[in-house]
């Protein structure tokens, strides 16, 4: 798989460093974030290097979308009170790692005995 060689979730889509997977198929894969927000709180990627949303090819956004759609109900599994989808787009928007990501973030009524 090509991607960008220095990029830390290329790294991890090619199995170069470790994470904790929940979802895996062709196109896309799913790992839990190594800083949480909250139990559970997952990032969903494109196996391929991509730094923004507007780059994707479409069929590469919709298969995103499908396995994020799969991870929400995987993490029914933890009894979330809500959840939230977010994607950072650029620093400016609070993206840190540049390469495409959607955050899942399970939501709690009571966040302080979530994590
Ligand atoms: P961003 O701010 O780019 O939208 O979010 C990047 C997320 O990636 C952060 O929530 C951060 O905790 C997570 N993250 C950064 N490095 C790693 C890593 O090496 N492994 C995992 N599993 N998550 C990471
Ligand atoms: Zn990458």
């Amino acid at each position: 798989m090509m991607g960008d060689i220095m990029c830390i979730f290329c790294k991890i889509a090619n199995k170069e460093i470790p994470a904790k997977i929940i979802y895996g198929d062709e196109d896309t894969m799913a790992f839990l974030d190594v800083n949480p927000r909250s139990k559970g709180h997952t990032l969903v990627i494109p196996k391929k290097h991509y730094e923004t949303f507007d780059e994707l090819p479409e069929e590469t956004a919709i298969n995103l979308i499908k396995t994020i759609k799969k991870v929400v109900n995987i993490l029914k599994s933890l009894n979330p009170d809500g959840y939230n989808i977010l994607n950072n787009n650029k620093p400016i928007a609070g993206q840190e790692i540049p390469h495409v990501h959607f955050h899942i973030i399970p939501r709690y009524n009571n966040e302080k005995e979530a994590i």
